[in-house]
């Protein structure tokens, strides 16, 4: 089998289209080398090594070695220098490389082949001393840190150390003989820590980077990433053995890494940074401050380092041709790697490169008007879940700021919360509700646990393309990086800055749009939405088949749901409106009551005001579906549970404390969700049932005869388990109707339906379809059901659950499709059965949520029902479901 493909030295064995195999990174250096880009020479050993690797209890493949010496040899021909060879060496890098980018997962080992003998050919090949042995002691570094597992702090002492003695401040100031010294006390700290010297052969050195490549496919790190992403185990890296370039030989040596557009707002600009003498680490790791590429990202930026437009014009433009050349190929915006050695420019990687969502939106858009892609291609390049983020709050202009620093725009959003110093202790102190803003002076792998857990992130060092910023971007999460002027000290558990000096624990708030970072708590606002949005979501529109219609009650929500483009309302929870303060207390009378008599009194008081609330919901529904669920919480929700409150309700009602105390008690139970709800109270309290289909048809009445609108209600009936329940109640709606509509002649339409939240209910479909006209999956109660997991205390153990992988997500959150979704399947089936056209739709939780939403496609749903801030997702998701 063939395990290694070839690239650079004009053609190459691979293409884009070998992500699976080849990764990535190793991919799109295939595809760059034939498109005649300049690529370092170099190949790549395919993912299914790492499998076999694996699969064989850690040994490679028959064949592999041969082939590894053989493309070796290319590279060496191509380059015309020589593996281990004293007097022209060939150095590599060892990357590692997914199907997908995992950012800062994986270990890279630059600089390998070099050693006591080959160091000498680099100090003459480059003619700098200093240089060559420099890249030595960064290579043992690397090479310690990440193939011999060495902490990092080992290496850095002995650096510290010596220039303490030597009385040098910047890494710049040692010569040649200083870092000759540094590599002795390096090679101590690798022989202490391994009881072996540092590794001399070449060869030896590669195969111990391809196995640590291959071991990082299963370190934690790794394993933490993969999850967050639900990336698959059995995918494995492919590992990229590529010759060196240099951005450190000199001051017409530099590295960067850029967009191809404007990866936080999509503007159509080309934006990166690079640093002059310097190797790509030293940009991704943030300790030295970036340059812009463009004088327009520098002034941008208010930095007043020249850009490399000014300092390198001629690599500028060559750089600025091959982004169009890869824009155009790739039919997407890019994120590329570069190196100049002496002048010449290198390519080093180019992939699709992570954006904000704001940014996603604007390019899908652009590129669909540039006719670079079609519109339907458009709807499916934006991620519907991270639609999120530009309905993430702002500052509000008007607030008051008290600005303490400010750092980069590293993504977008406004966040305040507890100033946090460690990953761990966000991750602490996020599990007891509380906001945290991460602050770290940079951030690394380490840190993503934290940086989930966390509101937002602060960093003082470091620029866009930090690990900060570019993980906080992926997460959505707001972040401000490389503010330089905060101090930032662990050990005192402080942040300094202009004169304050915070805790851990007191509030500040970050504008990741505006790179601000603010004392105390900022108030913020919604977003408005730019014409890109409204063009994409049209888009969208035109390719979706299933409805989205919103969960909601208020006038409010209703009105932001329209807003969002939602076309009816699918789940009216009316016991929302039983808490309002006008009628709490009639509710309250209602169930205190002895007996029918005084209920029916007390649910007179309520029916004009539930009328109101239908009359208002109706009028901003324009006619739009209406599903309005009858009553589905125990009553002794609506009861008082404080004595103080019990003492309130009973002088306010003029009744007895004990009698209030007493149907406390006596209403409590002790597994309410499974209790007396849903419509097991209309069975047992007719009357309550019957007041609210009286204020829906003489709101539906109202409405028509005001405004012309047809009124359609559906009224859904909840948590039903047979057949019979529905007959009954049923009956009572429709002799409710009856009576309230003879008694003006308005001829109102409507629907009776029922939720299917019980797996009872879902096997019972066909039968249930009899007098159901439309069916509703209640997912969070047929999750709940189904599972035998309280919606309410699964929060205690699910965390264990997921990270043991017994459940792949939180079933709450995305739809358990082989266990919930087969009772989804099997009621949709039996229903349609019944009666063929019955109506279909989910308004559960899952409604607003894409992969569940694909699956309600499958099934074939005719609409999801989803809560209003997700209903453009759903919109976007419902689309890309058909797609
Ligand atoms: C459901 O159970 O899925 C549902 C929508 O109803 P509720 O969340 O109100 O129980
Ligand atoms: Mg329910």
């Amino acid at each position: 089998r063939k395990w290694v493909y070839g690239f650079g030295a004009g053609g190459s064995d691979g293409t884009a289209k070998m992500k699976n195999l080849l990764g990535g990174k190793g991919a799109n250096l295939a595809e760059m080398s034939s498109l005649g880009l300049p690529v370092p020479p170099g190949f790549t050993i395919t993912t299914e090594v790492c499998t076999e690797f694996y699969k064989n209890g850690r040994n490679y493949p028959a064949g592999l070695e041969d082939q590894v010496k053989a493309g070796l040899t290319k590279v060496e021909d191509a380059i015309g220098a020589r593996f281990g060879d004293a007097s022209n060496p060939l150095l590599v890098s060892v990357r590692s490389g997914a199907r997908v980018s995992m950012p800062g997962m994986m270990d890279t080992v630059l600089n390998l082949g070099l050693n006591d003998e080959t160091v000498k050919g680099l100090e003459a090949r480059s003619g700098d001393a200093r240089f060559a042995y420099d890249s030595y002691r960064r290579f043992i570094q690397m090479y310690g840190n990440v193939v011999l597992n060495i902490d990092h702090h080992e290496f850095e002492e002995v650096l510290e150390t010596h220039k303490r003695d030597a009385d040098l401040h910047l890494d710049t100031d040692l010569k040649a003989d200083d870092w000759k010294d540094v590599i002795k006390g390096y090679k101590k700290v690798v022989e202490h820590e391994t009881g072996k010297p540092f590794p001399q052969d070449p060869h030896a050195q590669l195969w111990g980077a391809i196995g640590a490549v291959f071991e990082s496919w299963l370190n934690p790190r790794a394993n933490t990433y993969r999850r967050l992403h639900s990336i698959p185990e059995d995918w494995g890296t492919a590992v990229t053995v590529q010759s060196m370039v240099f951005g450190n030989m000199g001051e017409d040596c530099a590295t960067g890494v850029a967009f191809t557009r404007n990866p936080s707002t999509g503007e159509n600009a080309f934006y990166g940074e690079y640093l002059i003498n310097a190797q790509g680490e030293d940009v991704v790791a943030g300790i030295r401050t970036p340059q812009h590429l463009t004088i327009k990202g520098k002034e941008a930026n208010g930095s007043n380092l020249p850009a490399m437009e000014e300092t390198m014009p001629g690599v500028f433009k060559q750089l600025d041709e091959v982004r169009l050349n890869l824009e155009s190929h790739y039919r997407d915006m890019q994120d590329i790697e570069f190196t100049v050695q002496q002048g010449k420019l290198y390519m080093l990687q180019t992939r699709s490169g992570k954006r904000t969502a704001a940014a996603a939106l604007k390019i899908a858009v652009d590129m669909a008007t540039e006719k670079l892609i079609d519109e339907t291609e458009a709807v499916r390049r934006v991620d519907a879940a991270a639609l999120d983020q530009l309905l993430h709050p702002t500052i509000d202009p008007k607030a008051k700021k008290d600005i303490l620093a400010k750092g980069l725009p590293a993504s977008p959003g406004a966040a305040a919360g507890k100033i946090v110093f460690a990953a761990d202790e966000a991750e602490r102190r996020a599990g007891q509700n509380e906001k945290v803003i991460l602050c770290r002076i940079e951030t690394s792998p380490e840190d993503i646990h934290g940086m989930h857990a966390a509101q937002g992130i602060l960093t003082t060092r470091g620029g866009m393309t930090s690990h900060a910023a570019v993980v906080a971007r992926g997460m959505g999460r707001p972040c401000v990086s490389g503010a330089g002027d905060i101090r930032i000290d662990y050990k005192a558990q402080t942040l300094t800055v202009r004169g304050h000096t915070l805790k851990a624990g007191d509030l500040i708030t970050l504008d990741g749009s505006t790179g601000e970072v603010m004392l105390g708590e900022v108030p913020t606002r919604q977003p408005e939405l730019s014409g890109d949005f409204g063009t994409l979501m049209g888009w969208a529109d035109k390719l979706r088949r299933m409805k989205v219609r919103a969960n909601a009650e208020t006038p409010l929500d209703a009105e932001t749901a329209r807003k969002f483009g939602a076309e009816g309302i699918g789940l009216c929870r009316t016991e929302h409106m039983f808490f309002d303060a006008d009628r709490i207390l009639a509710v309250r009378e209602m169930i205190l009551s002895e007996d029918e008599q005084g209920r029916r009194a007390a649910l007179a008081k309520i029916e004009p005001m539930q009328r109101r609330d239908f009359v208002e919901l109706f009028k901003i529904m324009k006619g739009l579906p209406v599903t309005i669920r009858l009553l589905d919480p125990p009553l002794h929700e609506f009861l008082p549970h404080g004595e103080r409150e019990i003492t309130d309700v009973a002088t306010s009602l003029k009744i007895d404390e004990a009698r209030v105390r007493d149907r406390v008690k006596s209403l409590s139970e002790s597994n309410p969700m499974l209790g007396h709800r849903g419509c097991r109270l209309g069975i047992s309290y007719p009357e309550i049932y019957e007041m609210q289909v009286v204020a829906i048809f003489s709101a539906a009445v109202e409405v028509k005869k005001e405004t012309g609108d047809t009124v359609v209600p559906e009224i859904m009936i909840p948590l039903v388990g047979t057949r019979k329940e529905l007959d009954i109640l049923k009956a009572i709606i429709d002799r409710v109707a009856t009576e309230t509509t003879h008694q003006d002649g308005t001829r109102i339409e409507y629907q009776v339906g029922t939720m299917i939240e019980l797996p009872r209910a879902a096997l019972r479909a066909g039968s249930i379809a009899e007098s159901a006209e439309f069916f509703s999956f209640g997912t969070n109660d047929l999750t709940q059901t189904t599972f035998g997991l309280s919606r309410d205390d699964a929060a205690m153990f699910l965390p264990t659950y997921l990270r043991q992988g017994i459940y792949e997500n939180d079933p709450f959150v995305t739809l358990d499709q082989s266990g919930v979704g087969e009772l989804v399947k099997i009621a949709a089936e039996r229903g349609r059965a019944t009666r063929p056209d019955i109506k279909l739709g989910i308004c559960g939780e899952h409604g607003g949520d894409p992969a569940s939403i694909k699956f309600c496609e499958t099934v074939g749903l005719d609409y999801v029902s989803c809560s209003p801030y997700r209903v453009p997702i759903a919109r976007l998701a419902a689309a890309q479901a058909v797609l």
